[in-house]
């Protein structure tokens, strides 16, 4: 069994054929998938996903590249984290790749969502691209170790990998991990503890091999954990039940 850490199955593309999107979860033993806001106006689709279906659960937060959009606030999130089906606070975190200039208000979105995911005492899901550094430091100053949570779609060194897990949190790879030129996170993912580890598709982008270049769904999770297991030597069903474990773990979700 397989659980889909990240997705985003409310956008369009994917709305669109939610029965079906259920169906061949099934078909590939994706038992649970988890649906990321990324920002306050879609939450309620989000959350009527999670109410709607018993294994696809909900987190509330709005994501680091959506500028000039209605702003959280700590109390915000903490009133929508206290739903049962939202199991987490996020995504959030730092973004330099997609948006340049004066970004301090990205870092204050980030501080929001970490004292919300303190108060709400849900996890974080961290989203991080060429901005690793401040990243770390604002973790640190805003003690998100308190709470732990997960690097998404982890893309970055072995060493901040480290850093993130000595904070308690876990190193999630989505389809990335299976394109050839990754070399660098397939050492990443060989290097790990497997305990600390979850799998996600983050659909609809970024499909695994043998799918890419087609819009990516949960049921595809399972090459990203077939990717990790002939990284590690493994076999698949093994890293199946451990990141499914892992996941149940950090979201506290009921199975
Ligand atoms: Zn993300
Ligand atoms: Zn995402």
């Amino acid at each position: 069994m397989f659980v889909d850490s990240h997705c985003h199955i409310n956008f369009p593309g994917l709305a669109e054929q939610q029965t079906a999107i259920l169906a061949r979860m099934k078909g590939a033993a994706v038992t649970h998938a988890l649906c990321v806001s990324v920002n306050l106006e879609d939450f309620p689709q989000v959350l009527a996903m999670a109410e709607s279906q018993p294994n696809v659960y909900a987190s509330v937060g709005v994501h680091p590249d959506h500028e000039g959009i209605e702003e959280p606030s700590v109390e915000g999130l903490v009133e929508f984290a206290v739903h049962p089906r939202i199991v987490a606070i996020g995504e959030t975190g730092l973004d330099y790749f997609r948006l340049t200039g004066d970004l301090e208000w990205q870092r204050e979105r980030f501080r929001t969502h970490i004292r919300a995911a303190k108060q709400a005492c849900k996890p974080l899901i961290i989203h991080t691209r060429a901005a690793a550094e401040d990243t770390l430091r604002i973790m640190v100053e805003e003690g998100a170790a308190e709470i732990g949570g997960v690097m998404h779609c982890f893309t970055e060194s072995l060493e901040v990998a480290q850093q993130a897990i000595a904070m308690g949190f876990y190193i999630s790879f989505s389809g990335i991990v299976t394109f050839k030129n990754a070399l660098a996170l397939k050492q990443v993912a060989q290097a790990i503890p497997l305990e600390q580890m979850l799998i996600e598709t983050d659909s609809p982008y970024l499909a695994p091999v043998p799918h890419r270049g087609e819009t990516n769904e949960p049921a595809f999770v399972r090459h990203v954990a077939e990717e990790i297991a002939r990284l590690r030597g493994i076999s698949v069903e093994e890293v199946g039940e451990m990141t499914s474990r892992n996941f149940f773990r950090l979201f506290k979700a009921a199975a």
